[in-house]
């Protein structure tokens, strides 16, 4: 069984009881960073033996993964923060699972997507979550094709990025575009900006601008 368990995005506190006993009653605990999780895991008491696959390593761990199920093995899939597969490579494993018709038990948590947009002033009854936006082939394109959008999107973005796409959305959806900039979700920094492209775009170019954030347009 692979069970795929959300995590915190940052406060501990944001954990279910359900992930809680999950990861007690796993086998083996999956995960991108071991150093990451066994912090983590250690702040819980849990003491399991861990396997890390990531986006640079994948097919040779996901398939010692595999193995470990179909020995009948319980897999606790975590990731660095959040929700498995959510903008991070345990889609890879989940997939893999899927083909070699593993049962898959999904243990829901913290996502930044969500949390993001739940705390936004955005519509919510139809939006479309894009991911990280593409960095160089395709990002134009991207950008136009929402310049007509009649719903909200949500995407991830990097401290690295964040200033260069205000500045491309700026670009491609008008200034005066409103816009929400949710930074350090769950952390004691929080922040909701909301205002237009180009006032966000001034705030975070003004102010310390660091940490992770999440984009609603
Ligand atoms: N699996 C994670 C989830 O469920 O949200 C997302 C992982 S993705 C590799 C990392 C990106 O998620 C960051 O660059 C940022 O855009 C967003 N993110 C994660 N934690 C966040 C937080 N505490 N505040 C704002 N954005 C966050």
């Amino acid at each position: 069984m692979l069970s795929i368990v959300s995590t915190p995005i940052w406060n501990l506190e944001d954990i279910t009881l359900r992930a809680l006993r999950t990861l007690r009653e796993a086998d083996i605990i999956a995960c991108e960073d071991t150093r990451t999780s066994w912090v983590l895991l250690h702040h819980y008491e849990i003491s399991k033996p861990l396997i890390s696959f990531h986006a640079h390593s994948w097919d040779v761990k996901v398939e010692k993964i595999i193995t470990l199920l179909q020995e009948w093995k319980h897999v606790a899939l975590i990731s660095d923060a959040g929700t498995p597969g959510i903008s991070d490579p345990a889609y890879i494993l989940v997939k893999r699972a899927i083909e070699e018709q593993i049962t898959i038990v999904p243990i829901p948590g913290a996502s930044a997507v969500l949390s993001a947009l739940v705390g936004s002033w955005m519509h919510m009854h139809d939006f479309r979550f894009l991911g990280f936006l593409p960095v160089k082939k395709g990002r134009e394109t991207m950008f136009k094709s929402l310049i007509n959008k009649d719903y909200t999107v949500v995407v991830y973005e990097s401290v690295h990025r964040i200033l260069r796409t205000l500045s491309d959305m700026e670009k491609y959806l008008g200034a005066d575009h409103q816009i929400v900039v949710a930074r350090e979700l769950t952390k004691k920094f929080e922040e909701f900006k909301h205002g237009t492209i180009q006032e966000c775009r001034t705030h975070f170019e003004q102010n310390i601008c660091k940490g992770e954030f999440v984009i609603i347009f």
